[in-house]
């Protein structure tokens, strides 16, 4: 039976681990707080009593945590001294690529496999094992990585070299905060023209102003009844999470020289939003600060 360590059992990792359960792995869990760890247990996960004992005879680790500054250090610290060497080592934490990068230097210094290996799909894709995994990985080892991930996947795609899955995964989340502030300034503006937001979204929808944040994530109430405008913006993607995928898009454009305008503009309305204390509500939800409508936000 394949032993997998599964570090960071949080929103995300609780789910994915317990799809590894439910492939008939032997999965040994550790997280630091004992509520997400006594939660992983209950879905059939073996807890660890630390990161050393998790993955000290495990085939593959892997690591969900908060941000890179947590998998730069369990990394250095927990996981490479105390894996056992062959052990796969797969990141799909959201982090920035100089973290990513450097870990996968380390962790080939110390004569692992290691993958980087974001996903989309949101807590719902990890419960149900549909998530979309971006891999950066050596081409010859990344048929293991898909083996490791396949039971808590609906695709997984090889991106490129280390780094490449946390660039795709940046790059996708950077489009789809400007595509979702054009689709929420769009029917602010067919408001104010008197049009109203079924007939622009009937119009829209078949032209091309189409995207994802209109026809499935549709920031208005009505168009598409299962969007989360539909449920007074319960999150859904939540604009926290949104405006941290943002920071890491704006880091990553500086260090490579990039002119990301829009990207940029995205970043600072999220954070207008997120300080006024919507972090929590879903990243459509920015359409009622567009409207200067916040008042109607519960
Ligand atoms: P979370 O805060 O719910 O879970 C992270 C877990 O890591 C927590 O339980 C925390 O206690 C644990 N942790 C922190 N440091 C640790 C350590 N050193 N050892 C062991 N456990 C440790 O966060 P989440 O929503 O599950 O997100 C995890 C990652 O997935 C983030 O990078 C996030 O950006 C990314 N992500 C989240 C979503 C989402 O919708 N929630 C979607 C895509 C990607």
């Amino acid at each position: 039976m394949t032993r997998i360590a599964f570090i960071g059992v949080g929103n995300m990792g609780h789910g994915m681990a317990a799809n590894q359960v439910k492939a008939g792995r032997d999965v040994w869990a550790f997280d630091l707080a004992p509520a997400a760890l006594e939660h992983a247990t209950e879905a059939g996960c073996r807890p660890a009593a630390s990161i050393a004992e998790a993955v000290r005879e495990a085939d593959a680790v892997i690591t969900m945590l908060p941000t890179g500054a947590h998998v730069r250090q369990a990394f250095d610290q927990d996981v490479l001294p105390n894996a056992r060497s062959g052990a796969l080592l797969i990141d799909c934490s959201t982090i920035d690529v100089e973290s990513a990068r450097a870990v996968a230097n380390q962790a080939s210094r110390a004569g692992f496999r290691f993958a980087d290996a974001p996903v989309s799909g949101g807590v719902v894709g990890a419960d149900a094992g549909t998530l979309a995994f971006m891999v950066g990985c050596r081409d010859e080892e990344f048929a293991a990585v898909e083996a490791v991930l396949q039971p808590m996947a609906r695709a997984v795609i090889h991106a490129g070299a280390a780094g490449a899955g946390q660039a795709a995964k940046i790059c996708n989340n950077m489009l789809l905060g400007v595509s979702m502030l054009g689709t929420c300034e769009a029917f602010a503006l067919a408001e104010k023209l008197g049009l109203s937001w079924e007939r622009f979204f009937e119009i829209a929808s078949k032209s091309s102003g189409q995207c994802w944040s209109l026809t499935t994530n549709c920031p208005v109430p009505g168009p598409v009844p299962t969007s989360p405008a539909n449920r007074g913006y319960a999150a859904g993607f939540a604009t926290a999470m949104m405006l941290k995928d943002l920071k890491l898009a704006q880091a990553a454009a500086a260090a490579a020289g990039a002119a990301t305008p829009m990207g940029a503009q995205a970043e600072a309305l999220y954070a207008l939003f997120d300080g006024q204390g919507y972090g929590g509500k879903d990243f459509s939800a920015v359409i009622q600060m567009l409207r200067g409508r916040l008042g109607e936000l519960a």
